[in-house]
């Protein structure tokens, strides 16, 4: 009989989740129950912290379009933490519906390191999404509707930057005319569709620390420009108070379990190649009050992730990650050593070893922050003897620690080595520093991004970067971190780059200010805030049964 992710949950036994929430040591007043399975938290009804919890932070290589299993490596990790008795919360982004109708799946873990109920967390969970892709359109409505009563603001239709929103992929939506049918359409104008997990609302929520700071980041976010170039923010507008009320349920993170009853907040989740790639930091927070060790991932490989996790994310929330783990795969290294994705099946040790460099660069860069990371290799059933034999002997010589973790196959039993080593590294003080400084210039920050995490030669900004440069300078934005837009399937900005590229030059297509997320988003290469779907999406395979069991979602 074969398993899949979906069967796998749909046998697992699932604890009430007052259980869970006792488990955590989250009383019942703090608890918004949403069906048998899934709570809000409310923070504020919490005791007092003791402590925070120590944060471990999964990244990855360059990854294969499947995905290396940093999701299921996070909740394994997690799991095996239990499994030794120690106190543990694993924190995970909310899976958006573009890739779990497209090609990746979801993200909640796979095999025997899952977060249950996987169905609901895959689709439509609890809502936030949708909230924030509401409020995101709200915005719009309100955008357009001051265009219609008169445009006391001045806002010039052709220099309005807040885009609509939509949780799914499709490229048909990139670019649209609203506005039309007469004087009582609206006045006409170009607009344009993200993907919600890329918008500056997703971002706001994820690093916004109360309901306050959230208010004040939304009435900061610029949505366009007046005729005399002089930015429009939501405050101008009025409508932040509209905003967070739209918004207030979904701030609150949300309580689930794994396959094997571990605590799971899952909270937020913007894309790491469209923009910054983590949970929230109420998430992240409220499970640092909660448990000694906080097992939580940043999407993609360490350049996108793992970069933005330091840089804007842990920056934000004054902390640093106690520990970091690398995912790593046989089949990610093999094509990084130059095989075909098509021909990933078959063994061949020599690939892995020319592919080791794309491995060694993550290592460096996680290196350079000054905290020793532990390579988790995730073991598949097709990975041969000595394809692993081969990344065991290159990380002995380059003295990086690394267990193999069978968590998709044994739950946490799988990663108890893991466990182990990185059990180690919480307890060695570490001398934890950023790569750049928010007060450096933004060409200085982009050239410390490109070289010292994507070991690239130099930037390079076309005229309009260039322009848009100008004018944060003039409205003093720059002094902000950087979220860059990259492929992930590369360290450079060129997706068929693989392995460990070098003397490339990074160009940065566009600068957007977000100054309620307070990043500056740069895009590189040709990459999408709305995605498009493949040939075959996976929504092909799925359907519900005759008792509304659900079928095909992985
Ligand atoms: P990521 O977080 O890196 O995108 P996921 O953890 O979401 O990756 O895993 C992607 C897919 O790969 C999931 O469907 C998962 O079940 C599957 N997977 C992960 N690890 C393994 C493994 N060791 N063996 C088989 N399938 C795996």
């Amino acid at each position: 009989m074969s398993f899949t992710d979906l069967s796998i949950a749909a046998d697992a036994k699932i604890l009430p989740i007052q259980e869970i929430a006792e488990r955590a040591g989250i009383p019942d007043e703090a608890l918004e129950l949403y069906g048998k399975y899934k709570a809000k938290i409310d923070v504020n009804s919490l005791p007092a912290a003791v402590g925070l919890g120590k944060v471990v932070l999964v990244t990855a290589i360059s990854p294969t379009p499947a995905g290396e299993g940093k999701s299921t490596v996070t909740v394994g990790l997690a799991d095996a933490f239990k499994q030794l008795n120690e106190s543990v919360i694993v924190a995970l982004r909310e899976p958006s519906l573009g890739p779990v109708m497209g090609v990746k799946g979801g993200a909640t873990g796979g095999g025997f390191a899952q977060v249950l109920p996987m169905e609901d967390i895959n689709l439509h969970f609890t809502g936030d999404i949708h909230a924030i892709t509401s409020a995101n359109n709200a915005l719009a409505a309100f955008i357009d509707n001051h265009l219609h009563q008169g445009n006391s603001l001045n806002i010039d239709p052709r220099r309005i930057t807040w885009k609509r929103t939509l949780d799914i992929n499709d490229r048909a939506l990139r670019q649209v005319t609203i506005g039309l049918g007469g004087p009582s359409g609206g006045i006409p104008r170009q607009d344009g569709f993200d993907i919600t997990v890329a918008s500056e609302i997703m971002a706001v929520l994820c690093l916004a620390t109360s309901l306050e700071d959230l208010k004040e980041r939304l009435a900061s976010m610029v949505i366009g420009y007046t005729y005399e170039r002089i930015p429009v923010m939501v405050r101008d507008l009025g409508v932040e108070g509209a905003l967070t009320l739209l918004l207030k349920e979904a701030f609150k993170p949300n309580l689930v379990q794994t396959i094997e009853g571990t605590p799971a907040i899952i909270h937020g989740g913007p894309f790491a190649n469209i923009a910054h790639g983590c949970n929230s930091l109420m998430a992240t927070n409220t499970a640092r009050r909660l448990a000694d060790i906080v097992v939580t991932e940043a999407g993609f490989g360490a350049d996108l992730g793992a970069e933005k996790f330091m840089h804007i994310k842990s920056r934000k929330g004054g902390f640093h990650p106690d520990a970091v783990v690398i995912v790593a795969t046989v089949r990610a290294l093999k094509m990084h050593g130059g095989v075909e994705k098509s021909l990933l099946g078959g063994a061949d040790a020599d690939a892995v070893r020319r592919g080791m460099v794309n491995l060694a660069k993550h290592v460096d860069t996680i290196r350079q922050f000054g905290v020793e990371p532990v390579v988790a290799l995730n073991r598949f059933v097709a990975d041969s003897e000595e394809e692993i034999a081969e990344i065991m002997s290159w990380c002995e010589a380059a003295d990086v620690r690394v267990a193999l973790t069978n968590v998709w196959e044994k739950g946490g039993a799988g990663g108890l080595e893991l466990a182990g080593l990185v059990k180690e590294e919480l307890e060695r003080p570490k001398d934890f520093s950023l790569l750049y400084e928010e007060s450096d210039s933004v060409e200085e920050k982009l050239r410390v991004i490109v070289q010292k995490v994507y070991g690239g030669a130099d930037i390079q900004l076309t005229d309009k970067a260039q322009k848009q440069l100008v004018e944060l300078k003039k409205f003093g934005w720059d002094a902000l971190p950087i979220c860059m837009a990259k492929t992930q399937y590369s360290l450079s900005d060129q997706p068929k780059l693989l392995g460990r590229p070098e003397g490339f030059t990074v160009t940065i297509r566009e600068i957007m200010p977000k100054l309620g997320a307070g990043f500056l988003v740069c895009l590189t290469g040709d990459i999408m805030t709305m995605p498009g779907l493949p040939k075959q999406p996976a929504a092909l395979k799925m359907d519900v049964g005759p008792d509304g069991e659900a079928i095909g979602l992985f």
